[in-house]
Parts: C-alpha cells; structure tokens; sequence
C-alpha cells in the first residue's frame, strides 16, 4: 500500500502515454509549436505495462490513460489490451474526436466510463479555442458513446468569456441526456497566461445556474474532485472542480506518470522521480514509488502558500499540462 505522511493511501495512477495533440487548446499546449518528445523517450509499451503493474502490486486499483491525446498515440489499443489485463479498473481522458474508431477495443478492455474535454457548445467557439474545426466529430462521437452505453463526464474548462455565454447550455444538455458536465476552474501551468483575474469559480457559476434552475445538491463520490449537482428533472448533472477557490488535496489518492516516465506525486508539484531511466538501468523501482508518495506536500504541491488570488503564476516550478498529462 503507498501511504503518504498525511496518512493519505494512493491508489489511483493517471498514465500519460504522449505529450502530442492533435488539438491545440491554449490553456494545455501554449506553444503550438512545442517540441513533442521523441518517440525513444516514451515509455514503450513493455515498459508502461511493467510500470503500470508495480504499481498495481503497490495497490492501485484504478489507472486513466491520458495525455497529450491518447488516441494519437499508435499503440494505443496494445497499451489498452495489455492494461486491462491487470486488475484495475481502466478509464480514459480523450478530446474523443478519433474515439469512434476505438469502441470494440474499448468495450473488450471493460472500459465503461470516459471522460471527455469540451470547452464549448458552439463551432465557432470550439474552432477558436482548438484550432481545429471539429466540434461536429466531437458531439457526433458524445452522441455514439451514449448510445453504446459508456458513462460520459464532459470536462469543461470555465474560460473566462466563454462559461458566461455557455454555462446554461451546459446544464441544459443535461435535460434529455444523461451526462455528467464538469465545470474546471482554470488552473495555472507553464506558459499558460494564468492569472487570478481568468479564473471563474464555481460560486460563480453556481449563481449563473440557480437563477434559472431549480436543482439539488448530490452526495459527492469518495476522493472525488467535483462537487456534483442536478437540475430537478433532468436526466444528467453537473458539477465543479474547485481546484483553485477550494482545493481538495486532503482527500487526494492520486499520482501521475508523464509520458516521458517521471513520477508525479501532485498535479502541482515540482519534483519529479525518472521511473523509466531507473527502470532501464535495471534497477528496482518500488522504492522510488515509495519515496515520492512520502514526499508528497499536504497542498497543492507546496506551491501556493496563500490564497490563489495571491499566487504569481510565473514563480510556479511545473510544466505545462499537456507535457504532465491530465
Ligand atoms: N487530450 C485529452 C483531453 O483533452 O481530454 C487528455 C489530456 S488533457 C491535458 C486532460 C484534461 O486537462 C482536459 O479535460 C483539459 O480540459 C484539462 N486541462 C488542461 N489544461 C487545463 C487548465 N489549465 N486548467 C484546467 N484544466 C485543464
Ligand atoms: Fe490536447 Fe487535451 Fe490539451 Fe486540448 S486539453 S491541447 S485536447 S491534450
């Protein structure tokens, strides 16, 4: 089992398998000619499998496969075969525009619940913030998912200029469809222009959603990272990730693996542990798993001492999301 010192039991992995994309989305890639690694300093399959099962044996009984783009990465129904192998349940972060490709593979890995990013209702809208005119592809393949009965959580990032025209929408299409829309305050990365002023809080949004809609509040899942709601009446619900106005670090069983194999202990944190470099020295890497969970910060990965509104974004030590894999 890997405990941390705030007696905190980490089960939960999130495996980067790329840090390209094939969306450009500001707030995750903001270089749109970043330098994607090459393919030598990926874990190769053999190795995201071997990593993945210490960790299983450690105790992880969950494993999401992100990015970068999943998809775009070619060994991706492989990875996901080899996975599910394990005993864990598998899930999946995509911008689903190439998922109706994969649906067999995902339905024979037991895959039953995806998370999904759209940042908007509108094509324009989606053009603009990921330079790709796909917003059709995308809901075309939300409407395919749901029909083949996978659980969809839409993940949408609370875009200053865009969640005020576009919140009501979002809880709308939670009327007749039963998803689960997740509104994420804007978080600061590398290079990703944020500051306080940019982020739009939950209370916020919460205020845009009452004064139209009568709704109750749900019981949030264990270790969740939403604060879940429902319309009266409607079929799906949504929800917050207050990560920067209310964070929920006391609860976190999380742990992260970027593409390149460095351990993340926190998606906040600085410091890294090479997992791949020890692993092809042929050296054993429990220890180094050991090790990072134990130096694990109580919040928010030691970083912001204060309030957000206080924090300085150019001083944060960190990536950008797209190079951490979210
Ligand atoms: N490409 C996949 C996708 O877009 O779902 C997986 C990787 S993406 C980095 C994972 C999640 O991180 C997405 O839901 C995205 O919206 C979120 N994300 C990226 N940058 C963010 C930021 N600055 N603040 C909040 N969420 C962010
Ligand atoms: Fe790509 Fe996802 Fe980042 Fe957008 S949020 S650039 S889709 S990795």
């Amino acid at each position: 089992m890997l405990i941390d010192t705030h007696a905190r039991i980490h089960d939960y992995l999130r495996i980067s398998l790329t840090d390209s994309c094939n969306f450009r989305c500001q707030y995750c890639m903001p270089d749109e000619n970043i330098q994607c690694l090459p393919n030598k300093h990926l874990m190769q399959v053999d190795e995201i499998e071997q990593i993945a099962k210490t960790f299983v044996d450690l105790g992880v009984n969950k494993i999401r496969l992100t990015g970068g783009e999943p998809l775009v990465r070619k060994e991706f129904p492989e990875i996901l075969s080899r996975l599910s192998r394990l005993p864990v349940e598998i899930s999946l972060t995509t911008n689903a525009v190439l998922i109706h490709k994969y649906i067999d593979q995902l339905k024979a890995a037991g895959v039953n619940s995806l998370n999904i990013s759209l940042d908007t209702l509108n094509r324009d809208t989606f053009k603009e913030i990921t330079k790709r005119d796909q917003f059709p592809q995308v809901w075309d393949n939300i409407l395919l998912l749901l029909d083949e009965g996978f659980r969809i959580k839409i993940n949408t990032v609370a875009i200053e200029g865009v969640i005020e025209k576009e919140i009501l929408d979002f809880v709308a299409i939670t009327k007749d469809l039963p998803l689960h829309v997740r509104m994420i305050e804007f978080m600061p990365f590398q290079g990703n222009h944020w500051n306080s002023k940019k982020v739009v809080t939950a209370s916020q949004m919460l205020k845009w959603v009452e004064q139209e809609y009568d709704m109750v509040k749900l019981k949030d899942e264990p270790h969740a990272t939403a604060k879940k709601y429902k319309v009266i009446g409607h079929e799906g619900t949504f929800a917050f990730i207050t990560t920067m106005s209310e964070h929920f670090c006391c609860d976190c069983n999380r742990m992260r693996l970027t593409a390149d194999g460095k351990m993340k202990n926190c998606l906040f944190g600085s410091e890294e542990m090479d997992l791949l470099g020890t692993l092809r020295k042929g050296e054993d890497i429990v220890p180094f798993i050991r090790n990072s969970v134990l130096r694990k910060h109580a919040v928010m990965g030691g970083q912001f001492s204060k309030s957000y509104k206080g924090a300085d974004a150019s001083e944060l030590k960190n990536r950008s999301m797209i190079k951490i894999g979210g």
